[in-house]
């Protein structure tokens, strides 16, 4: 089961992915930790997109798309994925579609939440309290300035993947303004009927 989660950044993306994960034993592939951990260890690619990622930009097509192919090729990638911050773009959506038809796969479907743009400042705010109450280090783009660029990026380079996926039929809607736990069901919903 090769699963997308699309929605702007604090649509809840990283909650629900740890609930898929333990629910249908597949990994979660987030390229955003890829890459933050590719940063940590200073590889070439980590160095390249420090300054672009801490802007808020986004890091090169053939960048991401040549570590996510890498990624899927791991023996844990065989019963399914879930892509997490990837695709971002059109270029992005197409890439993964010739990676998979390499591999005779495909996207089963591409689950967006639905976010009150309003409400996406208030759970930034609160994740960054949240993570300086756990004593950790607050992310370097996670701050107001820098989040309101990601929410530009987003809508305008992300946000055309749910015509392209919806022209595909592969769009499934979930509203993220729910609980946590209402979120999950509706997506349970969904994967259960792919998995049959
Ligand atoms: P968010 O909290 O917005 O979901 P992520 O953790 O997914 O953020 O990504 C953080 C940053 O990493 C992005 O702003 C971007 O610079 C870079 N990045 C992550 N995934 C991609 C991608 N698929 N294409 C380009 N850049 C990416």
């Amino acid at each position: 089961m090769i699963v997308i989660f699309l929605g702007p950044p604090g649509a809840g993306k990283g909650t629900q992915a740890g609930h898929i994960v333990k629910r249908y034993g597949i990994p979660q592939l987030s390229t955003g930790d890829m890459l933050r951990a590719a940063v940590a260890a200073k590889t070439p690619v980590g160095v390249k997109a420090k300054a672009i990622m801490d802007a808020g930009d986004l890091v090169s097509d053939e960048i991401v798309a040549a570590i996510v192919e890498e990624r899927i090729e791991q023996d844990d990638c065989a019963p399914g994925f879930l892509l997490d911050g990837f695709p971002r773009t059109v270029p992005q959506a197409e890439m993964l579609d010739a990676i998979l038809t390499k591999k005779g796969r495909a996207v089963d479907a591409v689950i967006e939440l639905k976010v009150d743009e309003a409400a996406l400042l208030d759970r930034l705010r609160n994740r960054i309290k949240e993570t300086k109450a756990r004593g950790e280090e607050v992310r370097a783009d996670d701050n107001e300035e820098t989040f309101a660029k990601r929410l530009q990026v987003y809508r305008e380079q992300t946000a055309p993947l749910i015509p392209y996926y919806k022209g595909q039929g592969k769009l499934r809607e979930v509203d993220g303004m729910q609980t946590v736990e209402a979120v999950s069901a509706d997506i349970d919903a969904i994967l259960d009927r792919i998995q049959g």
